[in-house]
């Protein structure tokens, strides 16, 4: 599935490997300026190949390592030759993709080799001149890039959702915290998520979101005094783990959030 919008000047292709007509789980790159902003999966590849033939792009640039961000780039490197620039921690992964779970084969597929460039601190086009942020939490090589005169953000997997209750194991929560307030303190005015796509009220979503984050480490640091066990306060605070807990064996769950979420509280006490 690709489906494509547009906000501004901003084309938002979003994608997603279908099972019966139904979309498992998507996700969105963008194209502004010859610039697009992350591939998208492995899964929706030639998708993608046939949808840009005929636009205008010149480089791509992502916001992070994942295969749902970056599975676009080995086919579109052969076959339009477009040049890859990318963080730098995100370099040796891109090289040598690292073994992923299943069930991510399942949803994105499996992600090829790709050469790409270490991004310096700002990427400029013929219109624009995006700053670029680091932003670690969701990953450690992860960075948004800031359109200072637009007031955009593109975000990657910063934002995802308010309430974001899931996490793979390697959130550092305290990390995207950080990263959300060094965000939130550009003022953006429009935050251009890969999952949730263009938001509006970009400084809202950003404080509502750090506000979530902040209390529920607090609480969780109260349930843990309490006496009370990880699988206890995950199950309180973020209710029963979720058919994704189990399609991803544990890999993807609200427990990894309260343990990222304990391990912040540990770091501020
Ligand atoms: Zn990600």
């Amino acid at each position: 599935m690709l489906t494509v919008t547009a906000r501004e000047t901003i084309t938002r292709l979003h994608m997603g490997r279908t099972v019966f007509g139904r979309p498992l789980y998507t996700v969105s790159a963008y194209l502004v300026d010859g610039l697009l902003i992350d591939s998208g999966p492995p899964a929706t590849a030639s998708e993608l190949l046939r949808r840009l033939r005929n636009a205008r792009v010149e480089r791509i640039v992502h916001t992070h390592y994942h295969e749902d961000h970056t599975g676009g780039d080995a086919l579109l490197q052969r076959a339009l030759g477009l040049p890859v620039l990318a963080p730098a921690g995100a370099l040796p992964m891109l090289a040598r993709f690292p073994a992923i779970q299943l069930y991510r084969r399942i949803v994105w597929s499996t992600p090829r080799a790709v050469k790409a460039e270490a991004l310096s601190e700002f990427v400029v086009t013929p219109r624009h001149r995006f700053e670029v942020v680091p932003t670690p939490g969701h990953s450690a090589d992860h960075v948004c890039l800031f359109e200072r005169e637009q007031g955009w953000l593109f975000s990657g997997d910063l934002f995802i959702h308010e309430r974001a209750r899931y996490a793979g194991p390697d959130e550092h929560v305290a990390g995207t915290l950080d990263s959300l307030r060094r965000v939130l303190a550009l003022r953006p005015r429009l935050l251009v998520c890969a999952h949730a796509g263009f938001v509006d009220d970009a400084c809202g979503a950003l404080e509502r979101k750090i506000a979530f984050l902040e209390k529920l480490i607090a609480q969780a640091r109260v349930l843990r005094n309490e006496g009370l066990g990880e699988d206890e306060i995950s199950r309180r605070l973020l209710g029963p783990e979720g058919l994704m807990t189990r399609f991803s064996r544990g890999h993807f769950a609200k427990i990894n959030l309260i343990r990222a979420a304990l391990a912040a509280a540990d770091a501020t006490a």
